[in-house]
C-alpha cells in the first residue's frame, strides 16, 4: 500500500513542526511547499555579510514544557556562558547535564538570555515594563506621576463597561494618562490606527495577563529573589526575564528542522508558491503551485492538506464553489507589514550606564520601544545582545531599526539606498547613534507580520465555518489561523493537526482552543475536554500507521 502523503503549506515553524512530527510518529510523507527561497518564515534569520538579523527578535519561550522540550531537542541547552556573559563575568544559566555544549566551541546549541528591554521617550530610558522605580520617578517628575496615580485609581474605581475597544481594555487597567503616555502612539505606530479603533481582544490575547498590580508584585518579588529557572512558572509572559536563544538566531533552528525532515525522508520545496486548492465533494484533491522564476505551473496531489499560508490568499486560491460571503470576509483581512533596517555602526552614540556589563560598553537592551513621536521607528534591536555570535566583528554595533508599514505605503515603497539614509537620519535625531559612525546597512521588508484584529477579523468565524467543514483541510500557525501568537502557538496546532490527521480526526475544534497560555489550555482541557470527550469524526484515513498511538 502506498504510504500516504500529507501537504504543507508554509516551511514556517508550523509548516516544519508538522513535517517532523509525521515522521517522528508515522510512516506519513510530508511534502512542504513553500513561496520563499527561506527556511522559518517570519522566524527565520538573514545573513548579511556575516552580520545575522533576527526578523523581530523572537524569544524562545513558553508556558508548554512540550514546546520547550521540543526546542531543547534540537538545540540543547548551553553548558557554559556565551562569550559576553564570560568576558563580563555575568551570572546565568548553564545546563549541568553530561555533555551540554559550549558555545565557545559548538554551533549546535541553545544559549540562555537574560532579557532586557526598555522605552525611549523624550530622549530618556524607562524600563519596560514601566515600573514605579526611582529613576521612572525621576524622569517623569512627580507632576506627572501625581496625575498617573490619580487616573490609575478613576480607572480602577469606575472602569469603562463594556470595553468595546483597545483603548478601553488598556485604560481600565493602567489609567488613561498612562495611556497616553505610554500605549496611545506606539500601538498607532504599530497598526497605523488608533486604540480606539481595534478590537479590545488584541489586549486580551496579548497583555491579558499585564496590570499595574502584577507589574509592581513584579517589581518588589525582583528586590527579594529573582525566578532563576527557565519555565519561569509564575511569571507573566511579558515579564520573563530570560529566555532560550538558538546561537545563530531563530533561523538556525529551524533549518536544523528543515535538514532533518530531509534526512528522514521528507521534502521541503523552496521557491514554489501555492497559487490554487482544488476543492471537490468536501475535500481538497490537490494544489497547484508555480516554481522559481520561470513561474513553471505544477500540481501536487496529497491526502490531506496542512495550511500555514495567509488565510486571505487561501481562499482566493481555493476554487470549487466558495461560498460568497466567505470570499468577502477573506478579502477584508488585515495585515500589517513590517520592515527591518539592518544598520552596522562603530558604536552607538549612548553609552551603557546600568550596572548590566557589556562587552564595548554597548548598551545592554535586547530591544528598545521608541515612544518618540518625532520618529516613524518603532522599535530597535541589538543583535550583539541576542547572541554575540550574530555579529561578525566584536567591535562594532550590530542593529535592527524596526519600521510598522503597510505594502504598498510610501514607507514600504522607499528604495532601499533612501530608506536606510532616512533610518540613519532618525536614529541621529533622537540622539542614538552618530551619522559619521555608520559603516553599512541592509533592507529587508516582510509582508503580512502581523494579523490584524480589525477589517472583517471580528466575522472570521464565517471562514472557520466553511474551512472546517472540508474534511482534510487544517489551517495551522500565525496567519494561517489569523492569530496574533507566538511560535509555540504555531507549533502546537501543527502538533494537534497532525494528531488529527493520524488519529482520523476531522473535527478542527480543539485546534481553534489551543492558547498560548498552555497551562491554562492544559487546565480547561482537564475540567471541560477530556480527550475522550471531544466529538470525534472519524475518517476513512484513520488507517494510518503510527509509530505511536498518541503524540
Ligand atoms: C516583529 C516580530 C517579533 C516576534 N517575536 C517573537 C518572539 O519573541 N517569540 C516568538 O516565539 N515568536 C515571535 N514572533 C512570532 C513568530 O514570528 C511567528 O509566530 C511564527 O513565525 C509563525 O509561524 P508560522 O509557521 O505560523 O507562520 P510564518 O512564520 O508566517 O510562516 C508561514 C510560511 O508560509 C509561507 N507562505 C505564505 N504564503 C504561501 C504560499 N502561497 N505558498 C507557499 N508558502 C507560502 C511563507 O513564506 C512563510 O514561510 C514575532 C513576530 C514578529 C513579526
Amino acid at each position: 500500500m502506498a504510504r500516504p502523503t500529507v501537504l504543507i503549506i508554509g516551511a514556517g515553524p508550523a509548516g516544519l513542526t508538522a513535517a517532523l512530527e509525521f515522521l517522528r510518529h508515522s510512516d506519513v510523507i510530508p511534502v512542504v511547499v513553500e513561496a520563499t527561497e527561506m527556511i522559518g518564515g517570519i522566524s527565520q534569520t538573514v545573513n548579511y555579510k556575516g552580520n545575522r538579523i533576527d526578523i523581530g527578535g523572537h524569544r524562545f519561550f513558553s508556558r508548554s514544557d512540550k514546546v520547550m522540550d521540543w526546542w531543547k531537542g534540537i538545540l540543547p541547552v548551553q553548558g557554559a556562558p556565551a562569550r559576553d556573559y564570560r568576558l563580563c563575568e555575568r551570572p546565568v544559566f548553564t545546563s549541568q547535564g553530561a555533555g551540554a555544549p559550549d558555545p565557545e566551541t559548538t554551533d549546535r546549541v541553545m544559549l540562555v538570555r537574560d532579557r532586557l528591554s526598555r522605552i525611549l521617550f523624550l530622549r530618556k530610558f524607562y524600563d519596560y515594563p514601566i515600573s514605579l522605580s526611582a529613576g521612572t520617578v525621576r524622569n517623569l517628575g512627580l507632576a506627572r506621576m501625581g496625575r498617573i496615580g490619580i487616573s490609575y485609581l478613576h480607572s480602577r474605581c469606575r472602569p469603562i463597561q463594556p470595553e468595546r475597544s483597545l483603548e478601553d481594555f488598556i485604560v481600565n487597567r493602567f489609567g488613561r494618562e498612562l495611556y497616553q503616555l505610554f500605549f496611545k502612539d506606539y500601538t498607532e505606530k504599530v497598526w497605523g490606527l488608533p486604540p480606539s479603533r481595534i478590537s479590545p481582544e488584541w489586549g486580551a490575547q496579548r497583555i491579558k495577563g499585564l496590570s499595574i498590580a502584577r507589574a509592581m508584585a513584579h517589581a518588589l518579588r525582583r528586590l527579594v529573589s529573582r525566578d532563576s529557572s527557565l519555565d519561569q512558572k509564575g511569571t507573566e509572559t511579558s515579564l520573563i526575564e530570560q529566555f532560550l536563544y538558538p546561537k545563530y538566531g531563530p533561523g538556525q533552528l529551524w533549518e536544523l528542522v528543515a535538514q532533518e525532515v530531509r534526512q528522514k525522508g521528507g521534502q521541503v520545496l523552496l521557491n514554489h508558491k501555492v497559487t490554487g486548492l482544488r476543492v471537490q465533494g468536501g475535500r481538497v484533491t490537490g494544489i497547484r503551485c508555480t516554481h522559481g522564476d520561470a513561474r513553471e505551473n505544477l500540481e501536487l496531489k496529497g491526502d490531506y492538506v496542512l495550511s500555514s499560508m495567509p488565510i486571505r490568499d487561501l481562499i482566493a486560491a481555493m476554487d470549487g464553489g466558495v461560498p460568497s460571503e466567505v470570499r468577502e470576509v477573506a478579502e477584508g483581512l488585515v495585515y500589517r507589514d513590517f520592515l527591518t533596517v539592518g544598520l552596522l555602526a562603530k558604536e552607538l552614540a549612548v553609552g551603557n550606564h546600568t550596572a548590566i556589563r557589556t562587552v564595548n560598553g554597548v548598551i545592554p537592551d535586547n530591544w528598545i520601544y521608541i515612544q518618540e513621536r518625532d520618529v516613524k521607528l518603532g522599535r530597535l534591536q541589538i543583535f550583539n545582545n541576542w547572541s554575540p555570535y550574530m555579529v561578525r566583528d566584536p567591535h562594532t554595533a550590530w542593529l535592527g531599526l524596526e519600521y510598522f508599514c503597510t505594502e504598498g505605503d510610501s514607507l514600504w515603497n522607499r528604495a532601499d539606498e533612501d530608506m536606510s539614509a532616512f533610518a540613519v537620519e532618525e536614529m541621529v535625531r533622537i540622539g542614538l547613534i552618530r551619522p559619521d559612525r555608520v559603516l553599512d546597512s541592509v533592507v529587508i521588508r516582510i509582508p503580512k507580520a502581523y494579523p490584524a484584529y480589525f477589517g472583517t477579523y471580528d466575522r472570521l468565524d464565517v471562514i472557520r465555518h466553511y474551512t472546517d467543514q472540508i474534511a482534510n483541510l487544517f489551517l495551522i500557525g500565525r496567519n494561517g489561523m489569523h492569530r496574533y501568537n507566538n511560535q509555540d502557538h504555531s507549533m502546537l496546532t501543527a502538533m494537534q493537526a497532525v494528531q488529527n490527521v493520524l488519529e482520523g480526526v476531522s473535527d478542527k475544534e480543539v485546534l481553534w482552543q489551543i492558547n498560548t497560555e498552555q497551562e491554562y489550555h492544559e487546565e480547561k482541557q482537564k475540567a471541560s475536554l477530556p480527550r475522550g470527550a471531544v466529538s470525534r469524526d472519524r475518517g476513512p484515513q484513520a488507517a494510518f500507521s503510527t509509530k505511536r498511538s498518541t503524540l
